[in-house]
């Protein structure tokens, strides 16, 4: 204890003049008791300026050193120090790792005080909402990202449900805003970008829109015959064929049409392709057959140009993908034209194609022509039996073969289909 210290420190220094004054008389302890006790008060005075002067820097590298009463005084100061040091290295570590952990999520983080400040915000939520954290923390986060349904979210307090917020700087996004109060003052804005998943959504709508669409015209068709074929049971023979092969005809495009989806769902379900040898020039003996039997003589179907070769896929895959492009370089080209298969290898890669002399497609339908349903002219795909879904069936296969497919065409002058696979897939003969 310092006071007991103290004390016993003192009635030293005492005992010590009462012995020189007992020996030397009174005078001379007197003497020393003063000599001793003006020591002590430099001493004093000498530890309290260097505590002074270690309150303006301190640190534990420069707690003073001493020794009798000060020494005791600065070791518990050093201890004391040293304590607080360490835990405020750990609640500094403690803090860094929350702050990275919360920079490393992939959702946007900011932190609002109770007036909507913004007091911390995450990279993610600086690139969703464009935040810049030098200049925007402690401004007001209504006044940064100017968005009235974001304002008029934070103002009815109603958190329970996600806010879509469709942003367009930087950058044209979709994002999910989420508030969490987390304690009686603060709130978390949480904001996912769901892009894609709304991309996918519309997609979504769209094709189910489109199927829809695609069935409806062939059930009216269907079912008006039939209740023509109920109410007027005296109908002559003739109209009665006629109208039941009205009705076979939208059946079967009901059903191509279904063949073709199934297709399509097969082939999205992302089953490993079943890969094999394909025999090349026998493929192309088959799609050249095809192709006589779906012209039915009006064009001249011929192949060149046919480098024997064996292929590393699948071949039924391989039969669909490359027989819809025969079939649609038929179904377009007028009676009297060419269709020319060709089967060449070029740096390496084998190359499949198909050119017609048909009606040819504008430049600006080319980007799209895979895209499910999409047709440069909706009435002359339907009476050519397409389903609008050809182009994306073989563009789903031939990503299963890493293949590419290039479109060249002039409208009035033809069309040339070209499918380039990458030359892993040429074996050598
Ligand atoms: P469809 O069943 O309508 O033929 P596809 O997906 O096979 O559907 O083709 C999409 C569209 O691309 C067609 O509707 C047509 O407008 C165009 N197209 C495809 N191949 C050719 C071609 N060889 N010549 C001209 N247009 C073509």
């Amino acid at each position: 204890m310092i006071w007991l210290r103290s004390i016993i420190y003192y009635l030293t220094l005492a005992l010590l003049a009462l012995s020189v004054g007992a020996i030397w008389g009174a005078a001379a302890g007197w003497a020393l008791a003063c000599v001793l006790l003006a020591l002590s008060v430099l001493f004093h005075l000498h530890n309290l300026g260097r505590l002074h002067r270690w309150t303006q820097q301190p640190r534990v590298d420069n707690v003073p050193a001493s020794f009798l009463l000060w020494q005791d005084v600065f070791d518990r100061l050093y201890a004391q120090v040293r304590l607080q040091k360490k835990s405020q290295d750990k609640l500094t570590n403690t803090l860094e790792r929350f702050t990275s952990a919360g920079e490393a999520l992939p959702d946007g983080v900011i932190v609002l005080d109770e007036h909507d400040r913004i007091e911390w915000c995450n990279r993610t939520a600086m690139q969703h909402l464009s935040i810049d954290r030098t200049t925007d923390v402690w401004q007001v986060l209504t006044h940064i990202v100017r968005h009235p349904s974001l304002r008029e979210y934070l103002r009815t307090q109603d958190f329970a449900h996600p806010l879509i917020l469709r942003t367009t700087r930087p950058a044209e996004r979709v994002l999910s805003v989420q508030l969490v109060p987390f304690d009686s003052t603060r709130k978390l804005l949480l904001s996912r970008d769901i892009t894609r998943l709304d991309r996918v959504q519309t997609v979504h709508r769209d094709f189910i829109a489109n199927v829809s669409h695609e069935l409806r015209t062939p059930l009216t068709v269907v079912s008006g015959f039939a209740e023509t074929l109920m109410d007027m049971p005296e109908m002559d023979a003739a109209t009665r064929t006629q109208q039941l092969g009205l009705m076979v005809e939208q059946t079967q495009r009901m059903q191509r049409l279904v063949d073709d989806l199934l297709t399509l769902s097969r082939l999205e379900n992302g089953q490993q392709l079943k890969e094999e040898e394909v025999d090349v020039p026998q493929l192309m003996r088959l799609l050249q057959a095809e192709a006589e039997g779906l012209s039915q003589g009006r064009h001249r179907v011929a192949v060149a140009q046919l480098a024997t070769t064996r292929l590393i896929g699948n071949h039924d895959e391989l039969h669909s993908a490359l027989s819809n492009l025969v079939s649609n370089a038929i179904r377009y080209t007028p009676a009297g034209g060419g269709i020319t298969l060709s089967w060449l290898v070029e740096d390496g890669q084998p190359v499949f194609a198909v050119s017609d002399t048909g009606i040819g497609i504008s430049p600006e339908h080319i980007p799209r022509l895979t895209e499910r349903f999409y047709r440069v002219d909706r009435s002359r795909s339907r009476t050519t039996g397409g389903t609008g879904l050809g182009l994306a069936i073989v563009k789903h296969i031939l990503q299963r073969h890493q293949a590419e497919l290039a479109i060249d065409s002039k409208p009035g002058t033809g069309s040339r289909f070209a499918v380039r696979f990458p030359a892993h897939r040429l074996l050598p003969d």
